[in-house]
């Protein structure tokens, strides 16, 4: 059985995140930054794959650059992709990101399922994420 989401809630007004109610009665609560440096689209997986990041974990500013001015990370629009996944419109410009469910219950960021992970670097691919 795949993860299913019985609730969603995208506070998008208040711009704290994303919260997610599971079958099982797990619970997730995403921030919005986290989500798009989440993002498990193929550009972003490559990038975090080069950097050695994990999901979620910002980009390093290169050495010697000044560190970036980030815009903190807001949907500017979120739509369902079939049943199985949500995509976000980012207010960086950026809208190729697919996350299923099985993805967004796979980079839980609470406490229990970080130990889960353990600090394994996780690929897209490892939840299945359609790229
Ligand atoms: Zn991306
Ligand atoms: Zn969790």
């Amino acid at each position: 059985m795949g993860a299913s989401p019985k609730a969603i809630r995208v506070n998008k007004t208040t711009g704290t995140g994303v919260e997610i109610d599971w079958v099982d009665g797990h619970q997730s609560v995403y921030k919005f930054q986290y989500l798009r440096d989440a993002c498990p689209c193929a550009t972003c997986d490559d990038e975090r794959e080069a950097e050695g990041r994990d999901f979620g974990v910002p980009p390093k500013p290169k050495p010697g650059a000044l560190p970036m001015f980030r815009d903190p990370a807001r949907p500017t629009e979120i739509s369902p992709v079939g049943n199985y996944a949500i995509n976000f419109h980012w207010n960086d410009g950026h809208t190729t990101g697919i996350y299923s469910w099985e993805f967004l219950r796979l980079i839980c960021p609470c406490e229990e399922c970080r130990q889960k992970r353990n600090g394994k670097k996780l690929k897209a691919g490892d939840a299945g994420a359609i790229q």
